[in-house]
């Protein structure tokens, strides 16, 4: 990638020091640690003042909920369309039998959910033209209780063939805390009622399709397409400077209108790094019969992230086959439960960026889990530093596999 053109400094932000420090605090953000990331970037650079007024109250007032709708029912699956969509189309495929989490769900339930996932992906490429999704679902924190969930986020139609800095970033958002933020926001009510009467009716017309065995895949390189890293920070600091405004820290922008921020994208090809002997030693927590845990090297938020892959080169999971998915669930349960006991976390996260449009990076399906959420604010930050602090050392990794090897052998 072309970081090598950093741009120079552009915005001096005017903002009070207590009020800036008391948020930042309250996320769980050392204030020298925001200040020094912005200025490392030539992002930004903070001035301090005393308010000479009380602080004004610019927090955002909350959506009104909308709630989720029944689109479709089928054996022992249903197909709802969300609660507070964060893009159109966010469909949500939900378990009939009453489960209260993850470790309920059988391996059967699991291939259901899958040909359920499957065939939402199919209509959105081909009556949509959409054509990746983020499949979502969580240990615990379900968003209807009582029922299992698997989400299809489609890509932002806006950035529907980019690796978006922005987009990846306010997903993630979504993924990790279930929030939306007012940067990209979801279909109005109009538009989600027509909607919802497009998919009562395709549901209507469609069948589901077993899973299939499909035979090893030739390994070939994608061509991705990627936004500026540089356009991406621009707008993660977009959303910093709104994220604090929201919590009520006044911040005063000057803008250097000399400065303008290139656009282009840039296009890469990206090989298949799962398919390496070097890379699955190195990160290799457990193997299964059909499936590899893997200690993610290169997290997107801070903290400890996992991933689960098939042994067989398969670029998206509508790919996998119904050995292959029981033997990840089986081995997403496994893991679920070691971190749960190790970390006392009850809400792990369980995402697959399906396709290079919604920021799938390695094109070999891999499923990403991790323990709790970090603070808007740290995450936020962390996104605009991630060149500098996301990747693990081989040292550390090998800490990892070791440790959480012996874990799950364990269980
Ligand atoms: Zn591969």
């Amino acid at each position: 990638m072309a970081s090598a053109a950093i741009p120079k400094a552009r915005e001096i932000w005017v903002v009070d020091r207590s009020s800036w420090e008391s948020a930042l605090k309250k996320e769980n953000v050392d204030p020298e640690y925001a200040k020094k990331v912005l200025e490392f970037h030539r992002l930004a650079t903070l001035v301090f003042k005393n308010p000479e007024n009380p602080t004004p109250s610019t927090k955002s007032v909350p959506q009104s909920p909308i709630e989720p709708e029944l689109l479709a029912e089928e054996g022992p699956i249903s197909f709802y369309y969300a609660r507070n969509p964060r893009v159109s189309n966010h469909i949500w495929v939900v378990l009939n039998r009453p489960v209260d989490d993850l470790s309920e769900v059988t391996a059967d339930e699991a291939v259901a959910l899958r040909i359920g996932v499957n065939r939402i992906q199919k209509i959105l490429k081909e009556q949509l033209s959409i054509p990746n999704a983020v499949i979502l679902q969580r240990s615990h924190s379900i968003p209807l209780p009582g029922r299992y969930v698997v989400e299809i986020i489609p890509t932002h139609p806006d950035s529907p063939h980019v690796l978006d800095l922005h987009d990846k970033v306010e997903c993630n958002n979504y993924v990790y805390r279930h929030s939306l933020s007012n940067q990209l926001p979801g279909p109005s009510r109009e538009e989600r009622a027509k909607e919802v009467a497009f998919w009562k009716e395709l549901l209507a017309k469609t069948k589901s399709e077993p899973l299939v065995d499909l035979p090893p895949r030739p390994i070939q390189d994608w061509e991705q397409r990627q936004t500026r890293i540089d356009t991406g920070k621009l707008a993660v600091l977009n959303w910093i400077h709104e994220t604090l405004a929201a919590q009520g820290v006044p911040v005063e922008r000057i803008a250097d209108p000399s400065v303008k921020f290139p656009v282009a994208s840039l296009t890469e090809k990206k090989g298949c790094s799962f398919c390496r002997s070097d890379v699955i030693d190195s990160q290799k927590v457990l193997e299964t019969e059909h499936s590899y845990l893997l200690v993610n090297y290169k997290s997107s938020m801070p903290g400890l992230q996992f991933l689960i892959i098939p042994k067989r080169h398969a670029p998206l999971s509508n790919e996998l086959s119904e050995a292959e998915t029981r033997d990840m669930h089986n081995l997403a349960q496994r893991l679920c439960r070691v971190l749960e006991e190790k970390t006392g976390s009850k809400n792990i996260t369980m995402y697959q960026q399906d396709g290079p449009a919604v920021g799938q990076t390695t094109p070999h399906a891999h499923l990403h889990l991790r323990p709790k959420t970090a603070s808007l604010l740290r995450f936020l930050f962390f996104s605009v530093n991630f060149d500098q602090e996301r990747t693990m050392t081989k040292e550390e990794m090998r800490v990892v596999c070791e440790e959480f090897g012996k874990l799950l052998a364990q269980d």
